[in-house]
This record gives C-alpha cells, sequence and structure tokens, in this order.
C-alpha cells in the first residue's frame, strides 16, 4: 500500500505494476479445481451436520468438518429448475427469464458462469440432473438427464465424436450412475491440462423417492420421528398454508407410496430387489388396514424413509468422490461444494415439497471444503444465496464478475472475512400458481430474524417472529407491538424490489391474470 502512495516515483509505479502482474500470475497459475456436487429437493434438516434428528450423513459431515457450514443459505425462488437458473445466471427469475418448471426452455444464450470460466482457462462438465429444457450451453462436456430422469436405467442427453447431441441408454441406479460418469469424466475425458469446473447434479431426493438397490430396506426397523408440526391445522397464518395440495395425508399417489407395481423400467434383477423389499412391507400393511391418524403416521413412515434412502445412496457417491480425490491428490487443489436446489418439507407442516418461503424450503444446504484457504469446521451465519454462486465461483477463478450480475461473491467469506457492507436482508420470490401443489404467488423479505410475506394475488400478507416463532405457527402480520418492526420490513421489501429491478407488474405472465383472462399473453 506505501508503494500505490507514493505517486511521485515513476519508479515506485514500475515496481508496483511489477508486483501486480507477478501476484496475478501467481494467482492464474493457483486457479483451483470446483467440484460441485448438487442434488434435487435435500433439505439441510436431513444432513447430520446440520443436526439432523432422522439421519446420518458421514461423506456430507465430511465436507462440513473440513470446511465451511453455511447456516443461511437463502434460495431466491424455491424451486428446481429456477434455482438451477439462478445459480447458473447470478441473476434473480424475471431477469434470467426462468419462473417457473415446466415452462419455456431456459434461454442458454444468455451470459453464464461456465462461458465465463472457460474465457479463463477453465474446462467445464455438466453431468447429471440439467432440469432446463434446452441443450446445456457453456460446457465441454455434458453428459445429462432428459427433464427430472428416471430414478433407475435413464437415457442421457450428450455428443458424440463429431459433437452431435444423441441421446444414449443407460442402465444402473441414476445416483450411482451420474457418479460413475462424473469419476469418468475426471479420470479419462477432461483434457487434463487445465483447472477444471464439474457440476455433478444429482436428480435425488426428488419425487417420488425410489430407493436404489443398496437402500432398499435401510431404515426398516426403525420408527423415524415425527416432525413438530406434521399435524398443523394451519391456523394463525393466511388462507394460503391451507389451500396448498402437498401434504402426505391428502396428495400422496399410491405411486408415491410404493402400493403400486412399481417402477416399470426395471430390469428383472432390479425388480426381484425392489419387489423383495415392498412386497412383505405392503402385505402387512394391507393386513393392518390402518384408518385416520395411524393411516397417516404409516404414510409419514414410508414418504420419509424412502427419501432418507435417496439420500444415503447420494452420500455414499459423494464418498467415492472425496476418496478419489484424496486418492489422486487432487483434494489439495480442489473446492468441494455440496448444495442443494432448495428446501424441502420431511412432514413439517403436514408436507412434502417446497415452494414457500417458509424456513424448510428457504434454507439451501451449503458446505464448502477448500484446503488451505476455508477454516476447517467454520460455520457462518452471513445471508448468502445462490444468487451469489456465479459470482463466487468466477471470483475463485479470478475472473470478472459482470455488472449485471445480482449477486455478490461471498469468496470473502469463506476466507474468514465477512464485508462490512455484506447483505443483511434476502429478497424472495415464487411465482409457480396455478401449478403443482397449488402454493400462491408470493414475495418476501427477510433479516433471518423477521419476515414478511406478501401473497400478492390473495391480498394477504403474513409476518413471522422467527426467534419466538421458528415453526411459523402464527403470523404477527398488522399486530400494533410490531408495528415498528413491520413498517421497517415493508420499506426494506420495496427497496430490494427497486434494487433488484423488479417489475410493479408481475413479470411472468405465462398464464391469465386473475379475473382478467387474456388469450394473448401466453408465451
Ligand atoms: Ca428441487
Amino acid at each position: 500500500m506505501k508503494l500505490f502512495m507514493n505517486k511521485t516515483s515513476s519508479i515506485s509505479a514500475l515496481v508496483v505494476m511489477a508486483g501486480v502482474l507477478a501476484v496475478s500470475s501467481v494467482e492464474a497459475a493457483k486457479q483451483p479445481n470446483v467440484v460441485f456436487i448438487f442434488t434435487d429437493d435435500h433439505s439441510a434438516h436431513a444432513i447430520s451436520a446440520y443436526g439432523s434428528r432422522i439421519n446420518k450423513t458421514p461423506h456430507i459431515d465430511r465436507i462440513a468438518q473440513e470446511g465451511m457450514r453455511f447456516k443461511k443459505c437463502y434460495v431466491t425462488n424455491a424451486i428446481c429448475g429456477p434455482s438451477r437458473a439462478v445459480i447458473l445466471t447470478g441473476k434473480h427469475s424475471h431477469l434470467n427469464g426462468f419462473f417457473q418448471n415446466g415452462r419455456s426452455p431456459f434461454d442458454g444464450s444468455q451470459q453464464t458462469f461456465p462461458k465465463l470460466l472457460r474465457k479463463v482457462g477453465y474446462e467445464t462438465a455438466m453431468i447429471g440432473k440439467w432440469h432446463l429444457k434446452s441443450v446445456p450451453t457453456g460446457f465441454d462436456h455434458f453428459d445429462v438427464l432428459i427433464g427430472q430422469g428416471p430414478y433407475y436405467n435413464p437415457p442421457m442427453r450428450t455428443t458424440n465424436d463429431a459433437g452431435e447431441v444423441v441421446v444414449e441408454k443407460n442402465t444402473g441406479y441414476t445416483t450411482d450412475l451420474v457418479t460413475d460418469k462424473a469419476l469418468d469424466w475426471l479420470k479419462q475425458e477432461r483434457k487434463g491440462d487445465k483447472p477444471f469446473m464439474l457440476m455433478l447434479q444429482h436428480k435425488a431426493p426428488h419425487r417420488n423417492w425410489q430407493p436404489g438397490p443398496d437402500h432398499l430396506n435401510s431404515f426398516n426397523n426403525i420408527e423415524i420421528p415425527e416432525p413438530e408440526t406434521l399435524w398443523d391445522d394451519y391456523t394463525g397464518r393466511s388462507k394460503a398454508a391451507a389451500n396448498q395440495t402437498m401434504t402426505i395425508a391428502r396428495h400422496l399417489t399410491p405411486n408415491d407410496l410404493k402400493l403400486n407395481a412399481g417402477p416399470n423400467n426395471l430390469t428383472p434383477e432390479q425388480k426381484k430387489l425392489w419387489d423383495a423389499a415392498y412386497q412383505p412391507k405392503n402385505d402387512a400393511f394391507l393386513k393392518a388396514n390402518l384408518q385416520g391418524k395411524d393411516r397417516i403416521k404409516w404414510m409419514y413412515q414410508r414418504y420419509i424413509k424412502d427419501y432418507l434412502r435417496c439420500v444415503q445412496s447420494v452420500d455414499d457417491n459423494i464418498g467415492r468422490v472425496l476418496k478419489y480425490l484424496d486418492d489422486t491428490g487432487l483434494a489439495d487443489d480442489t473446492v468441494v461444494i455440496y448444495s442443494s436446489d432448495q428446501g424441502w418439507y420431511l412432514g413439517e407442516h403436514g408436507w412434502y415439497d417446497k415452494r414457500w418461503m417458509y424456513e424448510e424450503s428457504l434454507v439451501m444446504p451449503l458446505v464448502i471444503r477448500w484446503p488451505g484457504v476455508v477454516e476447517p469446521g467454520s460455520i457462518n451465519e452471513d445471508i448468502v444465496s445462490n444468487l451469489d454462486f456465479a459470482e463466487t465461483f468466477l471470483d475463485i477463478a479470478g475472473a470478472t464478475i459482470p455488472d449485471d450480475m445480482q449477486g455478490k461473491s461471498f469468496l470473502p467469506i469463506l476466507k474468514g472475512s465477512t464485508p462490512a457492507d455484506w447483505r443483511k436482508t434476502f429478497y424472495y420470490h415464487y411465482y409457480e400458481f396455478p401449478g403443482a401443489h397449488s402454493v400462491a404467488r408470493h414475495y418476501g423479505v427477510t433479516d433471518g430474524h423477521y419476515k414478511l410475506i406478501n401473497f400478492y394475488e390473495n391480498k394477504d400478507w403474513e409476518m413471522f417472529d422467527l426467534t419466538a416463532d421458528p415453526n411459523e405457527l402464527q403470523s404477527i402480520y398488522g399486530r400494533k407491538e410490531y408495528a415498528g418492526i413491520q413498517s421497517r420490513l415493508e420499506k426494506e421489501l420495496a427497496r430490494l424490489r427497486k434494487y433488484y429491478n423488479v417489475p410493479k407488474e408481475d413479470p411472468d405472465s405465462t398464464r391469465p391474470k386473475p379475473r382478467q383472462k387474456r388469450a394473448n399473453n401466453k408465451k
């Protein structure tokens, strides 16, 4: 710094320039590899590092123990495809154009972080669940599931030697197969003379939770504890919470509950294992003829065990990746990240699924290991987001972060020092209504202590004190004693909407507006 202050000496200026060049070339030589392991619908409260009461995830825990665990990583829009689009672009849904699952394909011609990483010398690969409809762009290699992809024997989209996009058949359990393919890419296919960004993205543990051969009988003789709010009656909040269609009691199908013939795409060997696992349990269930609450309790056990069985295969396969990095010595120069596209309801509020700004779906798990940079066993409580992932990856790689990205690099936080101006509040916006599970459109703000939600099409508001009411059962919106806090949050919400350039009119016009049906606004 002293050299910078001595502006009168041209010799000093030259020394500074030489120093800057030397630093940047050293930095360039140190560009680390990144392995980004990402799942679909894995809630933080089904990870033992996050205090799970219901399962153990030793390999994800290892990443946390050897790195940093984030307690407040919030998703901007708690649903699969939109979360992925935010990660690729560093922009909210209203700017990247991907508001909902099942609508228009992701516009792959726009700026994404993998394209920018390639410009600074990275080799990039995307293996597993893509879920954005369009053909992946910005990758030296991709091998992706088609749409959601099945749990067993998935066809996958890749390119052949001539560079043409082709669909290839595969046999095996998808979580294992995706890991096999990622390891094959690391071992054989990548060129090896460049740092790499590997996006290893699992389908699991997405609905309808089909366990793999290794875990069909895990948790068999265990009673999984029920969450406190399994029997929520939705009083104390706006109508939205009662009007959804995502309850364990009423909205799981026989397919979800494995009370039908099972998946129709299994090999004879897979089918044999499947039937051996489910048939005796299903026979016992039918014989018991459970009714009322007992039946719902059984449904919770069936649902949660299948979910956790899928999670255990994910964790096993993360162990395989970590072992490979250890065995090859790559671990020292590789940032390993585990996250999932949003949180998930493990029976809380009587629900499965996601979508809401309530904590269970708002919080994404995020653990990051980077030997020599991230302090092992560190825990961070700053508000970070999937909106920051692109910026952070670029920063890690020493690339310039474009001005039009909306998040911030949390590299300083990884290095142990939170910037003084780091965000204290967070903006959320969910759009998929009408849609699966009938969760009303809403946006809101939280500072991690209080939360204000606007169900804007219902003209309903909710507000929660997360310290006094961590389960978000009693809205305090409109209460006199909270008037000051409410006013502060309302102003902050307006400021954030302006800051992020959210249009006043709902920017997602992919369906007729309420009470104003128009035929011409379908995209
Ligand atoms: Ca998801």
